[in-house]
């Protein structure tokens, strides 16, 4: 199955697609990470020490006292819990007063690796292309270099100073982030909800913000929690080689002095004990915090939103063999001679190859074939939404006079879902699983009509929702507590956001059952009567089509086999593709009818078959099928079949009956 046709189901809710209010939350799910409890707990004491260092310690390591003899390297005692060190003074105040500028250094490093790394992986990962190699060509050039060889070398140009300490471990430490935020961005750019908001008109800035940016954030977080270890690590390594601030205390200063000054010699273990286990204490808790809270994000990610996937297309209202250059009159969308190619290892392969149609206002048309006849790769290529490797390689689609493959950015955004919207398949992967669903309806309003307020767009958003049947107290919930048949309602409520003149509705019932799928069908067919929209309906259920749709166009293999009013095609069909289809399909009015299946399989993207396309599995296949295209014949009752039986002059000689 190639990228341009598959079509991805949405779990059924059997399989666990259908997420359940019951679901436990991101917190519910760490709370019973007993490591991750662990080290959350012992990171809040060693904060709580830090903030109340003043008040905890015994002494002030900080004030001068005059030192007697007796005084240095004291036992643990009463007056002094864990001894004292080389200057006589007590080591439990000041590995409690360290502790604050471990943890200073461990989280503004951090902080500083967070932006850096978190900037420069966004923009890598949303952006791709060149910016990307370039931006992860100095990731990697950072990668390789020795940190602590680069920080003991800066540190001691730029001077020892605490501030200096932090901001040199933290430029150096952003390289794990950066890779692992441009990794996550770029997983996260090709959901269904970014196509959509793209779809909405959304600008780059906008997307990144309220899209991609929080689904990055938890991993971000959790990758932070392990870097201030790493920044603790380092501000301790620098101090215990001599290279740490001299005006503060710090752990690693207390083991450099220790180590420097003799305790090991005069026995005094407690100067070497307290700041090694604090420092395993710290470093230990935030590996555990940080470890499970990427297991608790990670997962979550996986779970609701992964899964790229994809598109389609129809019509020809043309002369046989020449069936471009002549826009219908009433024709609100047209598209023509429209082809479209996806880079592969193997050279450009056309998914799309001249595909003609036309959408007049208020008209319903059908889409359908098997998996691969490029039918959803039609439709986003029309919508300007091709996924990474796909261009459009010719044609034209013309909206309401408007060139819409030429079109600027902003004019773009404009049209699309303000008169131009599509319901993705899939809905769990289309919605945000990080925003109600009520704030993704108001954000399509208010995206497309600033002059609305936040509060009119969410009384808009709730209306949409009761349009569709779900009620205003669901509204503010996320759509994983929606059901299947919710979530895909919800999207139709969200299409219907900017009242658009045509809705692209791509598979809106795959993996629902029956009965949900005839409801959301009624729906979409009622709404787009009452609202005067035109529909295109992608599909690879006959069905469907049947329930929905004034026209159908039959794609097989990126063509147009034949196009016309849908009754008529399904009593009468005149391309041998479209007749063993409609065989394969049960009919409920001759429930005896045996069912057949089409023999063969759909070509592959990159091994198309020359001259017909259906050639190989067709029964009617003539010679020159082999070899040349059949382009699409316009027949009495005004219908298209691509198809030699329909030729004129194979007519003329017998060569084939044509007939369904
Ligand atoms: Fe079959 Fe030939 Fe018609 Fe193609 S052109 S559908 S191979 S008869």
């Amino acid at each position: 199955m190639t990228a341009t046709t598959t079509q991805t189901a949405e779990p059924s809710p059997a399989e666990g697609g259908d997420t359940s209010p019951d679901e436990p939350g991101a917190w519910q799910t760490f709370r019973r990470n007993g490591v991750g409890m662990t080290g959350a707990i012992m990171l809040v004491v060693a904060i709580i020490i830090a903030l109340f260092a003043p008040l905890l310690a015994p002494y002030d390591p900080y004030e001068s006292v005059r030192v007697a003899i007796d005084d240095i390297y004291q036992a643990p005692s009463a007056a002094h819990l864990l001894g004292t060190d080389d200057g006589g003074k007590d080591v439990l105040s000041a590995l409690l007063y360290g502790t604050r500028v471990s943890l200073i250094v461990g989280f503004a490093a951090a902080a500083i690796s967070l932006l850096i790394g978190g900037f420069i992986g966004l923009v890598a990962g949303y952006y791709g292309h060149a910016l990307e190699t370039v931006l992860m060509r100095i990731t990697d050039f950072f990668l390789v270099i020795p940190a602590l060889v680069l920080q003991i070398v800066i540190v001691a140009i730029v001077g020892q100073s605490l501030r200096n300490i932090i901001i040199v471990i933290g430029v150096l430490g952003w390289t794990t982030t950066a890779r692992l935020v441009r990794s996550q961005t770029l997983t996260v750019k090709q959901r269904r909800f970014v196509m959509r908001a793209r779809a909405l008109g959304a600008g780059d800035a906008h997307i990144i913000r309220r899209h991609v940016f929080p689904l990055v954030l938890p991993l971000m977080l959790a990758n932070t929690v392990l870097v201030i270890s790493l920044a603790i690590l380092s501000e301790s390594t620098l101090a215990f080689i001599g290279l740490g601030d001299p005006t503060v205390i710090s752990w690693g200063q207390m083991l450099n002095f220790a180590f420097t000054r003799g305790a090991v010699t005069a026995g005094a273990w407690w100067a070497l004990f307290g700041p090694g286990l604090a420092l395993l204490w710290v470093v230990l808790s935030a590996t555990l915090f940080g470890t499970a809270l990427e297991d608790v994000f990670n997962p979550r990610l996986q779970r609701h939103h992964l899964e790229p996937e994809l598109p389609q297309a129809r019509r020809a209202r043309a002369r046989a063999h020449n069936h471009a250059d002549e826009p219908v009159s009433d024709a609100l969308l047209s598209v023509r001679n429209l082809s479209v190619e996806f880079e592969t290892a193997l050279g450009a392969a056309r998914a799309v190859d001249d595909v003609s149609f036309d959408l007049r206002r208020g008209e319903s048309l059908g889409l359908v074939g098997e998996s691969g006849s490029g039918k959803t790769t039609s439709v986003l290529a029309l919508l300007r939404l091709l996924p990474p490797g796909g261009s459009v390689a010719a044609g034209q689609v013309t909206f309401d006079e408007l060139d819409v493959l030429t079109l600027p950015a902003s004019d773009l955004r404009a049209l699309r879902w303000q008169r131009l919207a599509i319901v993705f398949q899939g809905a769990m992967n289309a919605l945000n699983p990080v925003r109600t669903v009520e704030s993704q309806i108001a954000e399509a309003v208010r995206l497309h009509d600033d002059g609305v307020s936040r509060k009119a767009a969410a009384e808009r958003a709730g209306d949409l929702l009761a349009s569709v049947g779900i009620t205003r107290s669901r509204a503010a919930e996320y759509a994983h507590t929606y059901s299947g048949g919710m979530r895909q309602r919800a999207m139709i409520a969200l299409a219907l956001a900017c009242d658009p003149d045509i809705v692209v509705a791509d598979e809106p019932t795959t993996a629902l059952d029956v009965m949900v799928q005839a409801q959301i069908l009624e729906l979409l067919a009622s709404l787009a009567r009452e609202r005067g929209m035109g529909m295109i309906m992608v599909t690879h259920d006959l069905g469907v089509v049947a329930a929905t749709c004034d026209r159908v166009a039959v794609m097989y293999g990126g063509t147009i086999a034949e196009e016309g009013p849908t009754a008529e095609v399904f009593a009468s069909p005149q391309h041998p593709y479209t007749r063993l289809l409609l065989e394969a399909f049960p009919d409920i009015d001759h429930p005896d009818r045996a069912l057949s299946s089409i023999p063969g399989a759909p070509p592959r993207l990159t091994n198309q078959p020359s001259g017909c396309r259906f050639h190989p599995r067709c029964p009617d296949a003539m010679d020159r099928c082999t070899t040349e295209r059949p382009p699409p014949y316009e027949l009495d009752d005004g219908r298209l079949a691509a198809c030699f039986l329909h030729d004129p002059a194979t007519v003329g000689s017998g060569g084939g009956s044509g007939d369904g």
